[in-house]
């Protein structure tokens, strides 16, 4: 792989905790990248271009780590367009669910399609995220609901993360998203889940880690705990969506546990904050999907950042309640509706998110880490947060390569 180095760099934002507001600024940069990982960070002419190298002018313009949104369901097929007109004429959630739309009607989709079809439907997606600067993303499965068609969308997400082009994709199992119609009870399924399909997912090491959705109508807390212990026991990391739609106990069974992280959050306490915080529980706020199910209060971001806890933003991309993969207006969502401050909602989508995933090679720049880069038009990386649905990609930077944008 040949090196590459991004010059002309009006401020580099390394992420890694110094400076005012730990954003790590420096001005007129240079950056050096080397067999897909960073070699140099430092003020222009602190290091001779490499021979052969790939040159990136970033002209004055800021570097920023690539972004990691570390909460999707990007896996889906099928189009709930309907819905959401029909949501903003007054159908709620529950009785479209009850007409067979909703998460069934994206699991009779993506049951009828092959591994293929799959892979060709996400792809598409997965350009358009790196096209906005995110070079890691987290995808759930969730949508097959039998140990078959579970075990095919993980499949599928082995084929994409194959391709050279892809950004780095980590698999989570969520199989306990919802109640498989030829289920009797989500009791039932949670001991199929553990009995016949988290051994296959390890021996075939499709995932990473296991989510569950802890709801009233999904998942009840004992289940959860049950099936986030034998997984933990398998070796994956462990993650919650928890008081997403009304407070059930998940926040705190995510504390009990020690899971990776917990999303949503809505409904969660003081007390639950805190213990979240005790823990070192990486919280997701959801920003995309509380504003696009309208009548969600607000995570209240603000109340667990002042709790101690490490709050990531991510997209919960899915087709249902967050029909988008704008990871930075998730993140600038995150500031108007939670309170995060700015510097805090771009720390959410770079080392924030970065921490939810367990990654500790990404999210900063800085020398041995990972070489993936975003180059945006703005001097200021914050403008990022601020310049709602603006397109600022200048180029993209995956594991070394230059995945996005033009050599100079
Ligand atoms: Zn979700």
């Amino acid at each position: 792989m040949q090196p590459l180095v991004i010059e002309n760099i009006g401020t580099l934002a390394t992420m890694d905790g110094t400076g005012p507001h730990g954003l790590g600024l420096v001005h007129d940069a240079v950056v050096v990248c080397a067999a897909g990982g960073i070699d140099h960070v430092g003020a222009r002419g602190s290091c001779a271009r490499p021979a052969g190298a790939v040159v990136v002018d970033a002209h004055g313009g800021a570097v920023l780590p690539g972004l990691i949104d570390c909460h999707t369901h990007a896996l889906f097929l099928g189009d709930r367009c309907d819905e959401f007109a029909r949501r903003a004429r007054g159908e709620t959630y529950a009785q479209i669910a009850q007409a067979g739309g909703g998460i069934r009607s994206t699991m009779k989709a993506v049951r009828a399609a092959s591994v293929d079809e799959l892979v060709d439907g996400v792809r598409p997606r997965l350009r358009r995220m790196r096209a906005r600067g995110v070079t890691t993303v987290e995808i759930k499965s969730g949508y097959g609901l039998s140990v078959d068609d579970e075990l095919k969308m993980l499949r599928a997400l082995r084929q994409l993360q194959g391709e050279e082009e892809s950004i780095h994709i980590e698999p989570t199992l969520l199989a306990a998203h919802a109640i498989p119609p030829e289920e009797e009870t989500a009791t039932s399924w949670t001991t199929r889940i553990i009995a016949e399909l988290l051994p296959q997912v390890v021996a075939e090491n499709l995932a990473t880690a296991c989510d569950v959705f802890v709801e009233q109508g999904a998942f009840s807390v004992d289940d959860a705990r049950r099936l986030l212990g034998a997984a933990s026991d398998r070796g994956l990391k462990t993650r919650v969506h928890a008081e997403q739609l009304s407070w059930q106990g998940g926040a705190r069974l995510a504390a009990e546990i020690s899971a990776l992280s917990a999303g949503h959050l809505e409904h969660i306490t003081d007390d639950d904050a805190r213990a979240l915080a005790d823990a070192g529980v990486v919280c997701e706020v959801l920003s995309l999907a509380q504003v696009f199910l309208k009548s969600q209060r607000a995570i209240p971001g603000r109340k667990l950042k002042d709790a101690g806890c490490v709050v990531a933003v991510a997209t919960d991309f899915n087709p249902g309640t967050a029909m988008s993969c704008d990871l930075a207006l998730a993140a600038g969502l995150a500031v108007t509706q939670s309170g995060l401050f700015a510097e805090e909602a771009l720390q959410a989508i770079t080392t924030g998110g970065a921490q939810a995933l367990g990654l500790q090679d990404r999210g900063v720049i800085a020398r041995g880490k990972r070489a993936d880069l975003l180059v945006i038009d703005a001097v200021n990386p914050l403008a990022l947060v601020y310049r709602w649905g603006e397109d600022l990609t200048r180029a993209v930077v995956v594991g070394g390569r230059l995945a996005l944008g033009q050599m100079s």
